[in-house]
């Protein structure tokens, strides 16, 4: 369409409203800047803090080697209206106003990226020495913590689990990771996979006791449902997140099965002219058939292109654009460069590359012939070569890929 096109169905300075100041929300913001949007931009955050990156919270900022991680983004040169310490309470599409603790703001676009918040331990709340690891001020508190060694009592070994008992261990600390489940990342990882990863733990001096519940949290000790007690200097919740939506009930946009946003393969929410992206929607993946909720970085960058390009193509006639990633994320833990790409299904066939007790290999998940997903530990080529290969669809041949040391690039059939 050619540009004079597009300005004569173009509304006049259209007001782009997003809600959420983390990742999403301002790589939102300045996509629609970057992409040439020259209406006005108003980006509302609950957290007082200049937005930040959160990876670097459970790694650098925790051991005090980065003050901070906020986004190098100058929001006034871009001509984003930056409202921080602002929470929106509510929105009602109908009326296109999303109410604020500051009052009402009217939109003709509205973006939700209000991201997600950690599921709490029940009954933990209020104890003192309990934490959480998901904003600046839950890393802040977190430091004296590392600084002073105290023996800490992790709840879940998850992604962020892992991460922070790696923190932890490397300030020095006694660190005991107490798992519900018989192994760690139950819930993304097979058993099989999952195997050699319980035995970083040990590695690094952290004990890692799976099949374990905590019955409740005292001052100073965690009570497990065995019996025994764990003395806690400090105790660190990390059993998940959840998406950041309970403000959204009733409000007529639809949320699905975990509470997140419901968005179509354009990241257009069920309410008119309200888009979501990043950790607090799910959509539609047509390369994988089904509907994805992914809480990962990539994501949050990734997803915001596509809603910038949608809110200024759509008053043209030009087709939206669908979002349908390959999914990728990092970890680091216990001195490990985990990297994962796709999704993977139950029913897929695991191929591996190198044997799980060395300090470097990776995992291929296949459908058929078709690289679905790679688990890649110490193998960053893998994981670049993998990911290209998955965006192509490219047919793999099983036999070729078991050889650590052939690319996987030239693993096809
Ligand atoms: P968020 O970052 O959660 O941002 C949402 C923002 O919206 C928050 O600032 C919140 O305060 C605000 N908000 C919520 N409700 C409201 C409201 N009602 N009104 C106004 N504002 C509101 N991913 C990786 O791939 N690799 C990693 O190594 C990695 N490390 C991580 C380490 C930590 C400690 C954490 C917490 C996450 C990590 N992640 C990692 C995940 C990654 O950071 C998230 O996927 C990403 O931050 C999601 O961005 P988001 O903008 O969707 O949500």
């Amino acid at each position: 369409m050619s540009e004079q096109r597009r300005d004569e169905v173009r509304p006049a300075q259209r007001r782009v409203v997003v809600v959420g100041a983390g990742m999403a929300g301002v790589q939102t913001a300045v996509a629609l800047r970057e992409q040439g949007f020259d209406g006005s931009v108003t980006l509302i955050g609950a957290e007082p803090h200049q937005p930040y990156d959160r990876p670097p919270l459970s790694k650098a900022v925790l051991l005090g080697k980065a003050e901070g991680s906020a986004f190098d983004v100058d929001f006034e040169s871009l001509g984003i209206d930056l409202r921080l310490g602002s929470e929106a309470l509510g929105v009602r599409p109908a009326d296109h106003v999303l109410d604020t603790e500051a009052g009402p703001v009217p939109y003709d676009v509205l973006v939700l990226a209000t991201g997600a918040e950690p599921i709490r331990l029940p009954g933990a709340e209020g104890v003192p020495g309990v934490h959480l690891l998901r904003t600046l001020d839950d890393a802040e508190r977190l430091r004296p913590v590392l600084a002073r060694q105290h023996d800490v009592v992790v709840v879940g070994a998850g992604w962020i689990g892992a991460e922070f008992a790696t923190a932890a261990r490397d300030a020095g600390c006694a660190v005991t990771v107490v798992e519900a489940a018989d192994r760690p990342l139950a819930g993304a990882l097979p058993a099989e996979v999952a195997a050699p990863m319980a035995g970083w733990y040990a590695d690094s001096g952290a004990e890692l006791r799976t099949h374990t519940r905590v019955e409740r949290v005292e001052p100073g000790a965690v009570v497990l449902d065995d019996g025994s007690r764990l003395p806690a200097g400090a105790v660190v919740v990390g059993i998940g997140a959840r998406p950041a939506t309970a403000w959204l009930t009733g409000s007529g946009v639809e949320l699905g099965a975990h509470g997140e946003v419901v968005a179509d393969a354009h990241l257009r929410t069920s309410a008119r002219d309200v888009y979501a992206v990043g950790d607090c929607a799910s959509f539609p993946s047509a390369r994988y058939a089904e509907r994805l909720l992914v809480h990962h970085w990539d994501n949050a960058l990734q997803g915001p292109r596509t809603v910038a390009a949608n809110i200024i193509g759509e008053p043209t006639d030009e087709p939206l654009e669908a979002y349908d990633p390959v999914p990728y994320f990092w970890s680091e833990q216990f001195g490990r460069f985990v990297q994962y790409a796709g999704h993977h299904g139950a029913a897929d066939r695991m191929v591996w590359r190198g044997d799980g007790s060395g300090p470097a290999w990776t995992v291929c998940w296949l459908r058929e012939d078709r690289l679905m997903a790679l688990l890649a530990v110490g193998r960053p080529r893998d994981l670049a070569q993998g990911r290209k290969l998955i965006e192509a669809g490219t047919p793999m041949n099983p036999r070729l890929l078991t050889d650590p040391a052939r690319p996987l690039k030239n693993a096809t059939a």
